[in-house]
């Protein structure tokens, strides 16, 4: 078929919200390199995400359905999207670089002897060839990576790298196939997936948040973040330091081990911006950081950036939005 085919990640009938910014991806990529988009949903009882699938701009959605996909395994998946890619022949298949494409997309790629270009935060076309970048050193270095080899290509893309909303709608034809899999195929016996308990906090639905890293140096202090979020209406986040500390709530973490959250305004005070926090933030419309390092890699992210120190400049914030609104 010679596209780009992106495979969506689903379970149970809900998917996972970095599908849809695959799928983004993918269909920005098809669209550069003049080529067609595909989409791929794996699964069993696939037939309603299917047809969701469907409403969006691509040339069509492929649902591979056994009953020995109900459940995920990586030998399960990895025989049956060789089967599908041998079919079809994509040029590149994309990933959403979840934990489970963590762990059977390497072994797929090496199916056709080729690796994973993993968690890549962006792409550009030179010359009708894409090439891929990828973070390295904690983010302080960007490499390209130029596709070598024979197709298919298979690369996997980082959270919050593309934006969901971005998706375009269309109407695309559903193409069943139905893999050959057998049971002794699947050398892993699936026990009951693991299920977070619920949250009391949802960060993903918040327009403001108001986030508190390491600068803010002891649990005493929270108070003084705390207060700009209250004026601001805002809901209060953290990194992860602060919350392993025990200074706030697992639930109020944001990053690659927490929440990922896009609200209208993220304000990151005393945060350095590590990658593992980047992923779960740069979604956000805008971003403003308070750090008193002019070098702090969140500067980098940043639409707006203050660059001082958090105990004199958050209660001055405190004190003027109180003002403003009166
Ligand atoms: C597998 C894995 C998963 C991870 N998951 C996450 C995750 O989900 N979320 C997450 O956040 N991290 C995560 N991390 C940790 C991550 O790598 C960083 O260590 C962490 O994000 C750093 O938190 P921080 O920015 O608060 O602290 P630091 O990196 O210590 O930064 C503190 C910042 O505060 C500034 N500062 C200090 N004093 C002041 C002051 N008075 N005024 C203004 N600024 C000041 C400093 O200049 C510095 O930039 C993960 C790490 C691993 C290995």
């Amino acid at each position: 078929m010679s596209g780009i085919l992106v495979v969506m990640e689903q379970r149970e009938g809900s998917w996972h919200r970095m599908s849809w910014e695959t799928l983004a991806a993918g269909q920005r990529l098809a669209a550069q390199m003049g080529l067609k988009g595909y989409a791929v949903v794996v699964g069993q009882g696939i037939g309603g995400v299917a047809q969701e699938l469907a409403r969006k701009k691509l040339d069509h959605v492929h649902a591979v359905e056994h009953a020995l996909l109900a459940t995920y395994t990586a030998d399960g998946f990895t025989a049956a999207l060789e089967q599908l890619i041998r079919k079809f022949n994509p040029s590149i298949v994309l990933f959403p670089h979840t934990y489970q494409v963590r762990d059977f997309a390497p072994k797929l790629a090496t199916r056709f002897n080729q690796v994973l270009v993993s968690d890549s935060v962006g792409f550009r076309v030179v010359e009708g060839a894409p090439i891929f970048v990828r973070q390295l050193f904690q983010g302080k270095l960007n490499a390209d990576v130029r596709l070598g080899g024979a197709e298919p290509h298979f690369a996997s893309i980082q959270a919050g790298a593309f934006r969901a909303d971005q998706v375009e709608d269309g109407a695309a034809e559903i193409v069943q196939f139905a893999p050959q899999l057998s049971a002794d195929m699947l050398r892993a016996k699936p026990l009951e997936p693991f299920r977070e308990s619920a949250r009391a906090v949802d960060l993903t639905s918040a327009d403001i948040i108001v986030s508190v890293g390491r600068g803010i140096k002891e649990k005493d202090n929270i108070p003084i973040v705390e207060e700009l979020a209250k004026a601001l209406g805002a809901e209060l986040a953290a990194s992860r330091p602060i919350c392993d500390s025990g200074w706030l709530p697992m639930e109020r973490q944001v990053g690659s081990s927490g929440q990922t959250v896009s609200p209208k305004m993220y304000m990151a005070v005393g945060i350095s911006g590590a990658i593992q926090h980047l992923v779960g933030m740069k979604g956000a419309k805008t971003i403003v950081a308070i750090n008193k390092d002019a070098n702090a890699p969140i500067f980098e992210v940043a639409d707006y950036g203050i660059v001082g120190d958090l105990f004199e400049i958050v209660p001055a914030l405190v004190e003027e939005v109180k003002k403003a609104k009166g």
